[in-house]
């Protein structure tokens, strides 16, 4: 019995944007663990254990399916997405730099999926065709200062810029704080999208300049997209051209 260790992004949301490397080993693997929701999104079957674990306990759950690959099991763990994209993948690697040397031995692979930046950005147009800054939002694993320091550093140097984690109930106020140091970094007439639960049934599309920019139009469902000083419209899409002066 030899077990292994695979990362898998399941996508943003609908079904045929799960590459299919990753349903193959889906329809390997004995056990699956993740965060509630995207553990859910798995079909169950007869043979397949289903562990869901609750939000913020990614070492912990990192820690257990490489506990299961060293008993043999084959395990999948599952992040939206992609799993090295604000998500699993690293955590795993935390946890194996923690654990008992022979866990390096283990067989341990990630598969890439669709981010949600990139399904945003290809419902949006192409906002992100020149250079662009991923950036979490949450200050959950670093101070909110950096995070300002990164937004006005990004936006001076003329980055567009995707956000993850935008605004979440426990901290209302800091992304009202992101769109001020925005407007002062990037011009208040920069274009800014809303895109809310991407390739899924609940999903909302919008494009407004950063002066009519609300905090109220991001939720945790939401990739908010900002572009550079170039980025504009043409019909009913948004586009940043691929030069630069
Ligand atoms: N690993 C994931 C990101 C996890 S962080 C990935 O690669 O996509 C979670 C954040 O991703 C959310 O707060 C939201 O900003 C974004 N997100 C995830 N799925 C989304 C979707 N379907 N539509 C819009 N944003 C999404």
């Amino acid at each position: 019995m030899s077990g292994w260790v695979v990362v898998a992004g399941l996508g943003p949301g609908r079904e045929s944007l799960i590459v299919p490397e990753v349903a193959d080993v889906l329809a390997e693997a004995t056990d699956v663990v993740g965060y509630i929701p995207y553990v859910r999104r798995v079909t169950p079957r007869p043979g397949l254990t289903l562990h869901e674990s609750d939000n913020r306990v990614e070492l912990d759950r990192a820690t257990h399916a490489l506990e299961m690959a060293a008993e043999g099991k084959r395990v999948v763990v599952v992040s939206s997405g992609d799993p090295g994209v604000f998500a699993m993948a690293s955590a795993v690697f935390e946890a194996l730099e923690a654990g008992p040397q022979e866990w390096l031995t283990l067989d341990i692979r990630v598969l890439p999926g669709i981010t949600a930046m990139l399904a945003a950005a290809a419902r949006i147009g192409a906002p992100l065709g020149h250079d662009f800054a991923a950036i979490n939002l949450s200050d959950n694993l670093k101070p909110w200062d950096l995070i300002e320091t990164r937004l006005r550093a990004a936006g001076e140097a003329g980055f567009a810029m995707a956000f993850y984690n935008p605004r979440s109930k426990s901290r209302p106020h800091q992304f009202a704080r992101a769109l001020e140091i925005l407007r002062e970094a990037c011009g208040e007439e920069t274009l800014i999208s809303f895109a809310r639960a991407v390739s899924t049934p609940e999903e909302e599309i919008r494009t407004v300049t950063l002066a009519e920019a609300t905090p109220e139009m991001a939720d945790m469902r939401t990739m908010v997209i900002v572009g550079n000083r170039d980025t504009r419209r043409v019909g009913n899409y948004v586009y940043t051209p691929r030069s630069a002066l």
